[in-house]
Parts: C-alpha cells; sequence; structure tokens
C-alpha cells in the first residue's frame, strides 16, 4: 500500500503531508492539475487508479482526523473519478 502511495510524490502537483494540500498551488490536495495527471496516467486503468487513491484516503484520513468531514474527504479523494466517466 505504501509502495503503491508513492507514485503521487512523483506528480508534478505533489501533496503536501500532514496537511493534504498541493506543494505547487497550496489547494486541497488532489488540486486540479494533480487530477488530471493521475486521469492521464491511469486512463484505461480505472481500476488501478482506485487503489492509489484509496490508499491515499487512508494517509489522509489518519493525517486529518478530527479537522475534516469524512465523507467531504471521500469525496475530495475517490469521488472525482466516477465524475469523469
Ligand atoms: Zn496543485
Amino acid at each position: 500500500m505504501v509502495l503503491e502511495v508513492e507514485v503521487i510524490d512523483d506528480l508534478a502537483h505533489p501533496p503536501r503531508r500532514p496537511e493534504w494540500t498541493c506543494d505547487a498551488d497550496g489547494a486541497p490536495w488532489p488540486c486540479d492539475p494533480a487530477r488530471v495527471d493521475l486521469a492521464d496516467r491511469y486512463a484505461g486503468r480505472p481500476h488501478t487508479l482506485g487503489k492509489i487513491l484509496c490508499a491515499a484516503l487512508h494517509l489522509a484520513a489518519r493525517d486529518l482526523e478530527g479537522s475534516t468531514d469524512a465523507a467531504e474527504l471521500h469525496e475530495r479523494f475517490v469521488g472525482w473519478p466516477a465524475a469523469l466517466t
């Protein structure tokens, strides 16, 4: 799980932890450019993208516990690829 999620550090817009804001533009991660990049990299592999986002969500939920609404966090991390299709 840790290995899978390392790909997000490789993005031009990686998350800054433990805040989970974009390291490039300061927006809540995944910001729009990060989403475009991820959607691009995992085009045709929605299952792999889902796994990576789930892993990221788990890390973020742990880091942001108590400061962010769980449903909102879920939508922010794993809700958006569904909207792409
Ligand atoms: Zn960004």
